[in-house]
């Protein structure tokens, strides 16, 4: 990343809470962070599945330090969650079918964008608000004074909270924390719209732990907070994924390789696919928990760790990418949250040579199952309907739409992982003990979990771990 470019638009980062708890994390090993790692250990070697933001985090890592990496990948692309999209019609326009935005809080992915020279773009939105029926701009909708006192208590409250008072609060979901706080109903029920986009499933569903942590250091209840929806990658997240790709050794990285066992014997892991097996000295694991249990593992995980691995789900969500012939929407930052059929709309292209633009329908929950199921030609008619409260006429507009919906989606089972009231502080550590030589990293593992940086912090810190 261009740093200048990057403060010119957010200003010095400020250390957050999760930022010292990455740092922490990292030194919690015993070792500095990555910029000052040079212990070459060429005789080690490492079998990394997946190559995600996770997988390629830790390949990249222990390649520059001289380790020997196998990177195992199902798909026949890199990315993962992370995928970056052209419609054929319209290749100077690209839009992404997986994670979006990259926030000014996420410290290991804009260190890594910057160390491998990535440029970042500004990707921010003001939000309009569709709501029974009527289009409000930005600056004509706010919530309450009440519920802004409410939440300013809680989160005073919540900065000096005991572990024992969060462990409470992981009881609880989201839905009825807000309201047991203070929050009115209706700017409940417009929190639900916005915040049900973070997790891909109602807020009635997650626990309100892992959201108090995740909006802690927001502005929460100010419709114009950006919410760490900051940042794009100029050309595309998948330009990232590339760059760090280009630095592994050649012929490290296998694609159309489905991992379909991991047998570890006599201080060696040998990890097989259809076709090949493979044996080294270390493993890291960063396929999402909803396909742990379809690797045959000898000795077999813990009976604890396989039902956590069931218990985790991940969100439901369906990204329509709809190409219209011109920009009918009122701004170049234009996103819509809506209680129509999609939770949100936004402009994708925001920045990008026009005339042409693309706008994202972004659906959750019950209502992602409703579009999935449609026919392509139904989907986009519903779409189009809910558009007409910003355009009456954009489905004259409309040149094609390409969708990816990831409850659908046979190597993550969704869109990124929602722990549920309770599952916090009971799932997750057992989903992250290393089992013998094999460590596991992923979205779903982080701090900053469902985000890439989640993706990356954790891919990192389990190539530190190694190289301790
Ligand atoms: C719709 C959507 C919107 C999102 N929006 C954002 C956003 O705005 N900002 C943000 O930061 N994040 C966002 N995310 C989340 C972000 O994309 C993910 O957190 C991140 O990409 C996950 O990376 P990962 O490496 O942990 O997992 P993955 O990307 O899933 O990588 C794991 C890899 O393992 C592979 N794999 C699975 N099974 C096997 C096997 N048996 N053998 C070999 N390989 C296997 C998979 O194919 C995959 O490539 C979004 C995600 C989605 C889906």
């Amino acid at each position: 990343m261009n740093t200048s470019a990057l403060s010119k638009y957010a200003g010095p980062a400020p250390i957050t809470r999760r930022l010292f708890l990455a740092n922490a994390a990292l030194a919690a090993f015993g070792l500095p962070l990555y910029a000052q790692v040079k212990a070459a250990k060429p005789t080690h070697s490492c079998i990394v599945v997946g190559a995600g933001f996770a997988g390629l985090a830790a390949a990249y890592r222990l390649t520059a330090a001289g380790w020997n990496v196998t990177v195992l990948e199902a798909r026949n692309r890199t990315g993962g969650r992370a995928w970056s999209y052209r419609f054929p019609q319209a290749p100077e326009l690209v839009c992404e079918m997986g994670g979006e935005w990259i926030g000014k809080d996420h410290p290991r992915i804009l260190a890594l964008a910057e160390e491998l020279n990535v440029p970042l773009e500004p990707h921010a939105y003001r939000v309009w608000l569709l709501q029974h029926e009527e289009l409000h701009a930005p600056g004509s909708w706010n919530f309450s004074a009440e519920s802004q006192a409410a939440w300013k208590r809680f989160m005073d409250k919540y900065k000096s909270s005991t572990e024992q008072e969060r462990r409470r609060l992981d009881d609880y979901d989201w839905w009825t924390w807000l309201g047991k706080i203070g929050i009115t109903d209706g700017d409940r029920r417009i929190r639900e719209i916005m915040d049900s986009t973070d997790y891909g499933e109602s807020i009635r569903q997650v626990s309100a732990y892992v959201a108090a942590d995740e909006y802690v250091d927001t502005d929460y209840i100010n419709p114009n907070s950006t919410d760490e929806m900051d940042f794009h990658v100029r050309g595309g997240n998948s330009v990232l994924i590339d760059a760090i790709a280009a630095r592994l050794a050649p012929g490290a990285l296998h694609l159309n390789s489905p991992v379909k066992s991991i047998t570890e014997r006599a201080g060696r892991v040998t990890v097989a696919t259809a076709n090949e097996r493979f044996t080294s000295d270390s493993c890291i694991f960063t396929a999402p928990a909803s396909v742990l249990n379809s690797i045959q593992f000898d000795p077999p995980l813990s009976s604890a760790k396989a039902l956590a691995a069931d218990e985790l789900e991940y969100g439901r969500i369906i990204k329509s990418q709809m190409l219209f012939d011109r920009r009918f929407w009122p701004a170049e930052d234009f996103s819509l949250m809506s209680d129509e059929t999609s939770q949100q709309y936004f402009h994708s292209t925001q920045g990008q040579p026009g005339p042409r633009g693309i706008l994202c329908s972004y659906a959750i929950g019950d209502k992602a199952d409703v579009l999935s199921s449609q026919s392509k030609p139904d989907r986009q008619a519903q779409l189009m309907r809910d558009l007409k409260a910003v355009c009456p006429d954009a489905a004259a507009a409309l040149i094609d739409t390409f969708d990816q919906p990831w409850q659908y989606d046979p190597l993550a089972h969704g869109a990124y992982a929602i722990y549920r009231p309770g599952q916090w502080f009971r799932i997750r550590p057992l989903l992250e003990q290393p089992h013998g030589k094999v460590l596991f990293a992923g979205e779903h593992l982080g701090e900053w979990q469902g985000f890439m940086e989640g993706a990356v912090s954790t891919g990192e810190i389990a190539a530190q771990h190694l190289l301790r």
